[in-house]
């Protein structure tokens, strides 16, 4: 045994001990600058103090009471989701939320109220190939890449799976079974494949003219990463259930699965649970990193950013199409192997990672400053010339 953790990790090469914005320090001394954020988490940077200060106070008066009795953080930020939700639609009828502890559980509850609101007969889940939802077993076969699901068979029963931004394959595979279409907004593990207007518009309408819940999980996406609040809002629609985690923490584990009130009505008391979900510790952490996200604009500083880090990259000579929206970006290297730039990178002290064999993944904080975004784009481009196409062709 050479490892006290389980072997589902590649063994790493770096251990970081300390972080501050989009700086992170390893136990070597080495300043690195973190493009990845802890995969889309930490979207306010490392030790952001408005977090540290919220966490600090909450463990000094409340941890934890159990979801029998209410707690004013949980309410507060239950609150700020539905506005931001709503924001740019005035029309939208109101959202409740469900607090959990991770991505896969936020899209666990949407599946359960999904079954649950249908009834039963009509409980079939339709998600994209090319997806992420999450590694527990149902959010697994929610997950539209098969070579995942095959160790672990056999699956929850009740999904079905679509090539991504088809909607004539969809419609297909609307029976009478169908509950839910849950699709990400941007693809994120898949690649970075943003939807499209006419893609989203399409799919809210087939749901709508079925009864279909139109699911869409902002684990990735939410909260300001993609320059809107919420990545559906780039496309003019207004699901019918969103799920986040990752940001809404930056680094405490908390998830939400929300719902239109009309929806959430599905659920009854005991129909659903847990025991730290939106316990005052974590959504003490979320209303600091909502408050200060509004108070920057975080949205705003994606767009921005995103446009100031695509236009560096764009003129390298090894940078073919950069796909995404705000800070989620993937860049499709031309003739390099993806995972030998990004441990260049590393080493050269840049976190990234290679989403696909070809592409890296960018996803700095939103707060990320132009000098920073500068020093990642000579980083870049010096690992693209150091790597060079020969390592690829070897690969
Ligand atoms: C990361 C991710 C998940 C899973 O979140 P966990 O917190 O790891 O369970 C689900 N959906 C998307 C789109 C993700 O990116």
């Amino acid at each position: 045994m050479t490892s006290p953790l389980m072997p589902t990790y590649p063994v790493p090469s770096v251990r970081f001990v300390r972080g501050a914005g989009a700086e992170l320090w390893d136990d070597q001394g080495n300043r690195h600058l973190d493009f990845l954020s802890g995969l889309a988490v930490t979207s306010l940077g490392h030790a952001h103090p408005a977090v540290a200060d919220a966490l600090a106070q909450q463990a000094q008066t409340l941890l934890h009471v159990s979801n029998l009795f209410g707690t004013e953080p949980g309410d507060d930020v239950a609150r700020a989701l539905d506005t931001l939700l709503r924001h740019g639609n005035a029309d939208a009828s109101g959202y409740q939320t469900f607090f959990c502890n991770s991505g896969a559980e936020a899209n666990e509850a949407a599946i359960k109220l999904a079954r649950k609101f249908g009834g039963r007969g009509r409980h079939t889940v339709v998600s994209a190939f090319a997806s992420f939802h999450g590694r527990t077993l149902t959010t697994l076969h929610a997950t539209g890449q098969p070579q995942k699901w095959e160790a672990f068979q056999p699956l929850p029963d009740g999904f079905r799976h679509v090539p991504w931004a088809d909607l004539g394959e969809l419609e297909s595979a609307l029976d009478a079974t169908v509950a839910a279409v849950l699709l990400e907004p941007v693809q994120g593990e898949g690649g970075v494949n943003p939807a499209t207007v006419d893609y989203f518009q399409g799919v809210e309408a087939l749901c709508a003219e079925r009864g279909i819940l139109f699911m869409v999980d902002e684990v990735q996406t939410g909260l300001g990463r993609t320059g809107e609040w919420f990545g559906f809002q780039h496309f003019g629609v207004q699901p019918d259930v969103v799920t986040m985690a990752k940001a809404l923490g930056n680094g405490v584990p908390i998830g939400a699965c929300v719902a239109k009130a009309e929806v959430a009505a599905a659920f009854e008391p005991g129909d659903h649970a847990t025991t730290y979900g939106g316990q005052p510790l974590a959504t003490a952490a979320a209303r600091a990193v909502l408050a200060e996200m509004q108070r920057i604009d975080a949205p705003r500083l994606a767009t921005s950013a995103g446009a100031q880090l695509r236009a560096g990259l764009e003129p390298l000579d090894a940078v073919g199409a950069i796909r995404g929206l705000g800070l989620l970006l993937g860049v499709e290297l031309i003739d390099r192997d993806a995972k030998a730039v990004a441990s260049r990178l590393l080493a050269d002290g840049l976190v990234v990672n290679a989403v696909t064999p070809t592409a890296l993944r960018l996803a700095p904080p939103l707060n990320v400053t132009d000098a920073e975004i500068d020093e990642a784009v000579a980083m870049i481009s010096a690992a693209l010339d150091a790597v060079g196409s020969s390592e690829a062709a070897e690969a």
